[in-house]
């Protein structure tokens, strides 16, 4: 007899971005001239850098060709790849990785969701809260997060990062985190941390023998040259951190698929016994035997960002939704709505005004200005009382929306 991952059955099946989508066609069917504008899009919009498609063009015209033809790469990435992630992403903040500490992937999604399998499945896991959902969901898959009760997984820790602690999230009180899940710039709350308070969750970390798993899908976004880019950049990282990165965000890659993690050699956890076993073997063995590498034509594309004209162009793009950011910050703070985020990251986290609900104030923008953005709660249940605004729609439909808002706000 098969029997299921009863794990599986375990997950919250309401998708937050299907029931948004729900809510939206319900009002569609109600309202059928009205177009509605999506400030809501966790994807990108704006085209591929025209140096990231010519690299496409050609790799792709080596590949018809016998002598120009690649079939499997290597699992970790091919090192023309890995080289100019070491020499542009880490060498200028002073970070000096090996090349075998660096592996391409198909996107971070992928990595942040499976890392955890190489940990024993009664780890305590703690996530700032609100939280990108794939953490916590790809650790009920295996059993780690007890059950679900009053919108929260008993076996997690929640930290809440909200205004009333600046999104300063707190060390952990009590019984010891094992493994930390961190994001920076933050999704959804468009927050970063400062190098003296990531220097305390290094520290926290090397303390309590505990693993950090942290997300740098957004370091591109970041404005202020303060603002750590890499975890790497706070001594001691190395020994106790596993960074990922993607390209999804950083230049347009979310239908192209690539990104990398970096687990560094130093890296450990522990047996029952005491023994200490290196991540980066562990995840090595991992990859060669459930993963066959990134296409060659995406690594070639992921290449082309390196260059200088490639650096130029996804800067522009980068600026472009930037520009958008501003905008929302500008025109929500002009309204009197108390926002944050959106100036080192490409999203806006609002406190709904009136203290009515993220689902409520969903609604009502739905409704009253046909507008979309994504209800906090559906991130954790310290997004209760926050909505998301994205900064990926176009500057048309961005500023748009923003009208829309404006009338409605002044027709009260
Ligand atoms: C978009 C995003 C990613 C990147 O996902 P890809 O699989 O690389 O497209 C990773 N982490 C967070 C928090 C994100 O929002």
């Amino acid at each position: 007899m098969a029997l299921v991952n009863i794990h599986f059955l375990n997950l919250q099946n309401n998708y937050l971005f299907a029931d948004i989508a729900k809510k939206v066609n319900a009002f569609k069917v109600t309202h059928p001239k009205t177009d509605v504008i999506s400030l809501g899009i966790g994807d990108v919009t704006q085209p591929l850098a025209p140096a990231v498609v010519t690299a496409m063009h050609n790799a792709a015209d080596e590949m018809a060709s016998a002598e120009g033809f690649h079939g499997y790469g290597p699992e970790q990435g091919y090192n023309f790849l890995r080289e100019a992630i070491l020499k542009n992403d880490f060498l200028p903040r002073g970070i000096h990785l090996d090349i075998d500490e660096v592996f391409i992937n198909d996107g971070a999604k992928s990595d942040t969701g499976n890392f955890q399998e190489l940990l024993h499945w009664d780890n305590f896991i703690g996530v700032t809260d609100p939280i990108y959902p794939v953490y916590i969901d790809s650790n009920v898959m295996i059993g780690r997060c007890g059950t679900f009760r009053d919108g929260r997984w008993t076996n997690v820790r929640y930290m809440p990062t909200t205004a009333e602690n600046g999104f300063v999230p707190e060390l952990p009180k009590g019984r010891p985190v094992d493994v930390i899940y961190l994001c920076y710039p933050n999704n959804p709350t468009g927050t970063v941390i400062t190098k003296q308070e990531l220097r305390k969750w290094v520290n926290y970390a090397l303390k309590n023998d505990a693993l950090i798993l942290f997300d740098a899908a957004y370091q591109a976004y970041i404005r202020d040259p303060e603002i750590p880019h890499s975890i790497y950049e706070i001594r001691g990282a190395r020994k106790c951190a596993v960074e990922f990165r993607s390209f999804s965000k950083t230049a347009g890659f979310t239908g192209v698929r690539c990104g990398y993690t970096i687990v560094p050699k130093e890296v450990s956890v522990s047996t029952f016994e005491g023994e200490r076993i290196p991540l980066n073997q562990l995840w090595l063995r991992r990859q060669c035997t459930k993963f066959n590498g990134t296409s060659y034509i995406s690594q070639r594309a992921a290449e082309a960002i390196y260059t200088p004209e490639g650096k130029a162009q996804i800067k522009a793009t980068i600026d472009y939704y930037m520009d958008n950011a501003r905008l929302m910050l500008d025109t929500f703070r002009s309204l009197g709505y108390e926002c944050y985020g959106g100036e080192n990251a490409p999203y806006v986290w609002m406190r709904t005004p009136n203290g009515s609900g993220s689902w409520q104030f969903f609604e009502e923008l739905l409704y009253g200005a046909n507008v979309v953005c994504t209800p906090g709660v559906g991130f954790g249940p310290s997004g209760e009382g926050y909505v998301r605004f994205t900064a990926f729609n176009s500057h048309e439909k961005t500023k748009e929306a923003l009208d829309r808002i404006k009338e409605w706000e002044s027709n009260g």
